[in-house]
């Protein structure tokens, strides 16, 4: 069985995790709420996650997470531990 047969999603409105506009404005705030409150219960949240990073730029919520909270997530990932800046 795939991880995705195993998603909470399958049991909501697809269109709940595809939120129009800027995920600050209005109702999409709130359908972005709604989907990361559906995620946060998924048994498979963790791997859903790892896929869409590993994808690269999606739409939607997957893993608890919008696209831009994925793109700072790969960002943080290229460029590995924190480095300490040393003077010249
Ligand atoms: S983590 Fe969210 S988007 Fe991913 S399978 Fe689960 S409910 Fe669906």
């Amino acid at each position: 069985m795939d991880w995705r047969d195993r998603g909470l999603c399958l049991r909501e409105d697809p269109d709940l995790f595809f939120p129009v506009g800027s995920a600050d404005s209005g109702l999409s705030a709130v359908q972005t709420d709604e989907a990361k409150a559906v995620c946060r219960q998924c048994p498979v949240a963790e791997r859903c996650l790892a896929w869409a990073v590993e994808a690269g730029p999606v739409e939607g919520i997957w893993g608890g997470t919008t696209e831009g909270e994925r793109r700072a997530l790969r960002r943080r990932t290229a460029l590995g531990p924190a480095r300490t800046m040393t003077a010249a």
